[in-house]
């Protein structure tokens, strides 16, 4: 099938272009250029869009296997594609867990068969996630495993969590470290500051996460392997990282779309849809996270779509579990909170988005030019609407962002020269 997207704006991590026309085909963009005619089996007009390259998110939970009354590969995978995304590397937390090549080889088959988006399974680091044995790095990597991860939980061990640095260094992967000291988070539920006393409820200090970030960027330091830090969510760690970079060491990570959009203020009503780990913080640590997005400390914006059902949130913000929905307001959020307040760039979000998590993942994309992959997100960047639940895709709705205006809205999404989402057919 091809495709001839006529007269949009290419925003490319390095350039922008706009009057142009992209024509696809046999799932790579065959010619880019101005007023490309030919036969083709369909024409999109790109008037008034921009068109960025795929999003590729490097961390959500799709609970699938196991948990899919919160969410499945397919709802999970139409979900990302209404937010933009061509690829998704979904955490192995789900039942059993993702630490066999039999479940990392099922999700990658499911996901192919939806044709929503391809999902690029992370393996856990240790059997079960019960941080006593390493998995088979060597085969959960033929089996088609991207990196390796015990996300929900830190590896508590140093020699575990050494061990897994020295095979990740052997193999040529990395691992993506979930930074939490759970013995100090206690029963700990939202960030540790005045909104958490003012609520009455429990607070997370900075220094769980902080403390865990620091051990494990001197351990990777000792041993040269590639860690990433996920969910980066305070003035300190952002900061510990931009220090190990400037060092030399092998340290990359992301934020997500709630940690420069939202503080701790949103848990004062006690909405358990302000409840995900690590918590919104204060309005410091959002700047700081801004900050670390401007300068490159932050390579990545990623979303920690973590659905859950209405039922399981509705139990009150204590007993809640952790975790919000985000693939289909990440670009919305990045567009409002990061360009329109001017943070950051168009070019940035094609970097932030797509260019660095496939570079990160050593995946062929994040950038249209001829004889790139087909992957190509049309957005309206200017279109402002009031989120609501009818917008949501996703099997879940767990959000703290409905009822709020957003800027910017994916009209079209094609993977590998596919149509995957269409607002309009929508
Ligand atoms: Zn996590």
């Amino acid at each position: 099938m091809s495709l001839l997207i006529k007269n949009v704006t290419v925003c490319n991590a390095d350039n922008m272009e706009a009057g142009v026309d992209i024509l696809l085909g046999g799932g790579i963009v065959k010619e880019m250029g101005k007023n490309i005619q030919g036969k083709t089996d369909r024409v999109i007009d790109g008037q008034g869009l921009y068109a960025f390259p795929g999003f590729v998110d490097l961390h959500c939970h799709l609970r699938d296997p196991g948990f899919t009354h919160k969410e499945d590969i397919v709802s999970g995978t139409k979900a990302a594609a209404a937010g933009g995304f061509c690829a998704v590397c979904c955490m192995p937390n789900t039942k059993p867990v993702a630490d066999s090549v039999e479940t990392v080889a099922y999700m990658i088959k499911k996901a192919q068969e939806a044709g929503f988006c391809e999902v690029l399974p992370v393996a856990s680091i240790t059997q079960g996630m019960q941080g006593k044995e390493l998995t088979d790095f060597a085969a959960l990597i033929r089996a088609g495993a991207v990196a390796f991860s015990d996300d929900g939980l830190p590896v508590v061990e140093d020699d575990m969590i050494l061990a897994a640095m020295d095979k990740a260094k052997e193999l040529g992967t990395f691992l993506m470290l979930h930074e939490e000291d759970l013995e100090m988070r206690g029963q700990g539920v939202v960030h540790d500051g005045e909104n958490a006393k003012r609520a009455g409820i429990c607070g997370i200090p900075r220094a769980v996460e902080e403390c865990m970030t620091a051990r494990d960027i001197m351990y990777a330091e000792r041993t040269g392997a590639h860690i990433h830090i996920c969910h980066v969510s305070t003035e300190g760690s952002v900061e510990l990282i931009r220090r190990a970079k400037s060092r030399g060491v092998h340290v990359t990570c992301e934020s997500g779309p709630h940690y420069f959009s939202a503080t701790d203020e949103m848990i004062l009503d006690k909405n358990p849809n302000a409840k995900m780990n690590p918590p919104l913080r204060e309005e410091r640590d959002r700047q700081a996270v801004c900050r670390g997005i401007a300068d490159g400390t932050i390579d990545a914006i990623a979303t920690d779509h973590a659905p859950h059902s209405k039922e399981e949130k509705a139990v009150g913000i204590e007993q809640a579990p952790f975790g919000i929905i985000g693939f289909e307001t990440a670009f919305a959020l990045a567009v409002t909170n990061l360009v329109d307040v001017g943070i950051r760039d168009w070019k940035d979000l094609a970097r932030l988005l797509s260019e660095r998590p496939n570079a990160l993942l050593k995946r062929k994309g994040g950038r249209i030019a001829a004889g790139m992959p087909a992957d190509i997100v049309l957005c309206d960047v200017r279109e402002k609407y009031i989120y609501s639940e009818k917008d949501i895709v996703s099997k879940a709705k767990n959000t703290p962002f409905l009822g709020t205006e957003l800027c910017g809205r994916v009209k079209m999404t094609i993977g590998g020269g596919k149509i995957t989402y269409d607002r309009q057919a929508d």
